[in-house]
């Protein structure tokens, strides 16, 4: 990897599930990076493909899915080169994943000790090492008593616990990405905030890219650096965390932001709203902009063709017709 290529790299990636109705195009073509050491969140409602996103990231879609891309490259290497198993050696060791909810992502037959080191012993980690490492990981996302702690079993943790041991399983093999879907969904709210503090807190000790997928603006604001912002299965926008929330391009990022009360950007005594209807499901190809519907500002030609990719100042880009300020560029 040069010192310019991002650790990162897609380009046009799509994915279709085959459902009962015929083919569910998930994720319609999205291209996005992330730089050594960058956190980009991944923002938008459910069934928008922010998961789905993840997961063929991870080589971990179902059967049923197909999964293209023009280009899939992570710290130099081509990922759509390599065999399956060697595929499956790079994730899990390269690029790890902390998933949406603890109380199902372990195991509850085997002790924690087990399900921390497997995966490093396989690789070639001495057994001694391995425990060494996973009781200091323990300790540092906050297991107290780690070194007793970790010859227990899942139901003897509390969820925010279970996410820790997560966050520490994910780190055993020292990735330089992590991804982490919806990290916190699962869990009480002071809890939530623990646990996103740990992850910006071990992502800068450690120098980790960051790759976390929300469904919650109000987190974006906290950790990330850059945001892409999700709809029906394509990015609509994207760009500096600091420029979308206070310069929003697209209709759907405006609605989003207005859903929710961001510090230093909504007025006091402000009313929220929401967006009206909800998400379409993909199935077949979808003529023209797929947010239409739910626009505020829609006009009869957006259902013509799909909108343009634009360029603001800032560098954002936005997938819409309107905004005569900002120059149309490739997507
Ligand atoms: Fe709204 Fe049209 Fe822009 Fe789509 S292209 S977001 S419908 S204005």
């Amino acid at each position: 990897m040069t010192a310019s290529e991002p650790l990162l790299e897609v380009e046009n990636l799509q994915i279709s599930l085959a459902v009962e109705r015929g083919r569910l195009n998930a994720v319609r073509g999205i291209s996005f990076h992330v730089a050594a050491k960058e956190s980009v969140c991944i923002v938008g409602e459910s069934g928008c493909g922010k998961s789905l996103t993840a997961l063929a990231l991870m080589g971990l879609l179902t059967r049923s899915a197909t999964c293209t891309a023009d280009r899939l490259r992570y710290d130099g290497q081509d990922l759509l080169a390599l065999q399956k198993s060697q595929q499956a050696a790079f994730r899990g060791r390269d690029i790890a994943m902390i998933f949406q909810d603890p109380m199902t992502s372990l195991n509850p037959t085997l002790t924690i000790e087990r399900q921390l080191c497997e995966a490093a012993i396989r690789r070639g980690l001495a057994r001694e090492e391995a425990r060494r490492r996973a009781v200091s990981l323990l300790d540092r996302t906050g297991i107290a008593r780690a070194e007793t702690r970790i010859s227990q079993y899942p139901h003897q943790f509390s969820g925010g616990q279970r996410q820790r041991v997560m966050i520490a399983m994910a780190l055993m093999e020292r990735p330089k990405l992590l991804i982490a879907d919806e990290p916190t969904t699962a869990l009480d709210v002071t809890i939530q905030a623990q646990i996103l503090n740990l992850i910006q807190e071990l992502r800068r000790e450690m120098g980790l890219a960051l790759l976390l997928i929300t469904h919650d603006l109000g987190v974006v604001a906290g950790i990330a650096d850059r945001v892409c912002v999700m709809y029906a299965g394509r990015i609509v926008e994207q760009g500096a965390v600091t420029d979308v929330f206070a310069r929003p391009l697209h209709p759907y990022t405006r609605g989003l932001l207005g859903a929710i009360p961001v510090p230093g950007v909504t007025q006091p005594g402000a009313e929220l709203s929401a967006i009206p209807g909800r998400v379409p499901e993909l199935i077949g190809e979808v003529s023209g902009c797929a947010f239409q519907p739910r626009c505020p500002v829609a006009m009869a030609s957006c259902t013509l063709s799909p909108p343009p990719m634009r360029k603001a100042r800032s560098g954002s880009r936005s997938e819409c017709i309107l905004d005569p300020e900002v120059e149309r560029v490739q997507p």
